[in-house]
């Protein structure tokens, strides 16, 4: 989802999107051959999609239209918070399940935290100071320092530079006209974001019909 600035703030299932582009809160976003990008309401999206179907799409009685990948809230226009809250979770994502000793990935279960710097001595529970650890790993460093333990890290924490998501709520419907295929012409200024929504797509999926978006 990118915000009215074309900044991307957050993820959302296929259902809720179509929900969006349907009520007029949101129109979705596609590019052409030369890059250009369009945004089209419902019923442009719908011919579009029967003329340029792909294999994402979901059929209705009468006809198909595309999923969209990318849309854009017509009437949203805050970011998301900067900081990225510290969470397990979160430290979880920025070290990608990896173990941060060995190197190797994990299921969640079968990793824990391990403050770097033990706590009794002084280690803060921070983004700097704690990271993902195998059993394995966290049981053979116990409560020393890396070095007293000959081990190292593979990579120095650091608090990670994505945003959270911001959770995007409307309160009353509200009436849009039909807007069609607008083609908007600063296409540089938010090719940026588009960029981001691309690498983001790549990261695993939420859900069976969901897709992210990162940013920052
Ligand atoms: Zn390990």
């Amino acid at each position: 989802m990118l915000n009215r600035l074309w900044q991307a703030v957050n993820i959302c299932t296929a259902r809720r999107a179509f929900a969006l582009v349907y009520a007029g809160h949101a129109q979705v976003v596609s590019s052409d051959e030369a890059n250009n990008f369009l945004t089209h309401d419902f019923e442009s999206w719908r011919d579009f999609s029967t003329a340029a179907p792909e294999h994402e799409m979901v059929t209705t009685i009468s006809w198909k239209i595309r999923v969209p990948r990318v849309i854009l809230l017509l009437f949203f226009d805050r970011l998301p918070k900067k900081e990225v809250k510290f969470t397990r979770h979160n430290v979880f994502e920025r070290d990608k399940n990896t173990c941060q000793y060995c190197g190797q990935i994990f299921e969640r279960s079968d990793l824990n935290l391990d403050h770097v710097v033990p706590r009794d001595r002084g280690g803060m529970t921070t983004w700097e100071n704690v990271v993902c650890s195998c059993i394995a790993c966290n049981t053979r460093k116990g409560n020393r320092l890396p070095q007293e333990a000959h081990m190292s890290l593979i990579r120095k924490p650091k608090r990670p530079k994505w945003r959270p998501f911001v959770h995007v709520t409307f309160s009353a419907p509200q009436h849009v006209g039909r807007v069609g295929a607008l083609r908007r012409p600063d296409a540089a200024a938010r090719r940026p974001y588009l960029t981001v929504v691309d690498v983001a797509a790549t990261r695993p999926r939420v859900g069976s019909n969901a897709f992210r978006i990162g940013c920052g």
